[in-house]
C-alpha cells in the first residue's frame, strides 16, 4: 500500500514539476526563445549568452535555447535552426554570412510576426543583408556608409529626431565609459515606468550608426561625448522597429560581461524581449534600476 501510495506522490510531483517548467510561476505558458551566438567579435559572447539566458529565464516568462553556428569559416549550410518554434530570436551573433535557405527562413519568421531582439554587435552583422538591415533599423562597420542610410540621432534643441544622409563611415566609438541614458518615449510599454534618465554602467557607447531607419522608434539616446571620442551626437541607445508583422527591440548596449550586468540593460533587455514577443510589458521595475546619479550593477 505504502508503494501504491509513494509512487503515486512521486508520479504527482514529477508531473507537477514538468507543469511549472513549461508553464510559468503564474500558470501561463513559457514564450519559446532562441539565443543566437557562435561568432562574435566580442571574444566574451559565450559568457554574455549565459548572462542573458539568465537574466529572461529568471523573469519565469521565458525558456531560452541557444543555437552556436559553426565557427568562423566553417560549413554555414549546418547552420539552419527551425525559428516557427520560437516566439523570439534574440541576436547575440556578429560574424560569416549564414545560408540563403536561413536568411530567408529568417526574414520569414520576423516577418509574419516573429520577434527579433537585436544585443550590441549583432548590429554590425550582415552588411549586405538588405532585409537585416531593415529589420534592425540602423547598423555600424563592415563598411557602412551613405550608401546604407542615414544617420539618426535626437536633436536636443528642436526635441526630434534627425535623419542625417551626409556622407561619412557608419558605426564608432569612443572609450568606454558609464554614461546617462535618457528616455525620449516615456509612454512606450518597454520603457513606461522607468525613470526619465539613468546612469548606464561602463559601456561603449555607439555613434554614429546608419541604416534603412525605416520604421524605427527610438526609445531612449545617450550623448555621446566629444571628450570621449564620440560624434557629440545624442545617439540611440534603445530602439523599436516594425518589420512586417514582426517587432525588433535593438538595444546597443552590452559591450562588456560588466556592462550587461548594469541593472538598467538588464531589465530593459527583458521588457524588450517581452514586448517583442506579445506587443505588452507586464514585467515591473525593480526598486534597485539605476537613477541618473547612480549606476547599479548585479554583484552576483
Ligand atoms: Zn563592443
Amino acid at each position: 500500500m505504502y508503494k501504491i501510495i509513494s509512487l503515486v506522490g512521486r508520479t504527482i510531483l514529477l508531473s507537477s514539476l514538468l507543469l511549472l517548467s513549461i508553464l510559468g510561476a503564474n500558470g501561463q505558458k513559457k514564450i519559446n526563445v532562441l539565443i543566437i551566438d557562435g561568432q562574435n567579435n566580442h571574444k566574451n559572447w559565450p559568457q554574455t549568452t549565459q548572462l542573458m539566458k539568465g537574466y529572461l529565464e529568471e523573469t519565469g516568462l521565458f525558456k531560452v535555447s541557444v543555437a552556436t553556428t559553426p565557427p568562423q569559416g566553417g560549413d554555414m549550410e549546418a547552420f539552419k535552426p527551425d525559428f516557427s518554434a520560437y516566439k523570439v530570436v534574440l541576436s547575440n551573433y556578429n560574424g560569416d554570412s549564414w545560408s540563403k535557405a536561413t536568411q530567408d527562413a529568417f526574414e520569414k519568421f520576423v516577418r509574419n510576426g516573429g520577434g527579433f531582439v537585436v544585443v550590441h554587435a549583432a548590429d554590425n552583422a550582415f552588411p549586405e543583408w538588405e532585409a537585416y538591415n531593415k529589420m534592425i533599423g540602423v547598423g555600424g562597420w563592415g563598411d557602412r556608409n551613405e550608401k546604407s542610410g542615414p544617420y539618426v540621432y535626437y536633436d536636443e534643441e528642436k526635441h526630434n529626431f534627425v535623419h542625417d544622409t551626409s556622407a561619412g563611415r557608419g558605426g564608432s566609438h569612443g572609450v568606454e565609459h558609464q554614461f546617462l541614458i535618457k528616455a525620449r518615449n516615456t509612454t512606450h510599454p518597454i520603457t513606461k515606468g522607468l525613470p526619465e534618465a539613468w546612469l548606464h554602467e561602463k559601456d561603449e557607447l555607439y555613434d554614429r550608426l546608419r541604416g534603412p531607419a525605416e520604421n524605427v522608434e527610438v526609445l531612449a539616446t545617450a550623448y555621446s561625448d566629444k571628450e570621449k571620442r564620440g560624434s557629440g551626437r545624442n545617439e540611440p541607445m534603445l530602439m523599436t522597429i516594425a518589420y512586417g508583422k514582426g517587432k525588433v527591440f535593438h538595444t546597443t548596449l552590452g559591450h562588456g560581461n560588466y556592462s550587461q550586468q548594469c541593472k538598467g540593460f538588464i531589465t530593459t533587455l527583458q521588457r524588450g524581449t517581452e514586448w517583442v514577443a506579445t506587443g505588452k510589458v507586464k514585467q515591473t521595475v525593480p526598486k534597485d534600476f539605476p537613477t541618473a546619479d547612480a549606476v547599479s550593477v548585479r554583484t552576483n
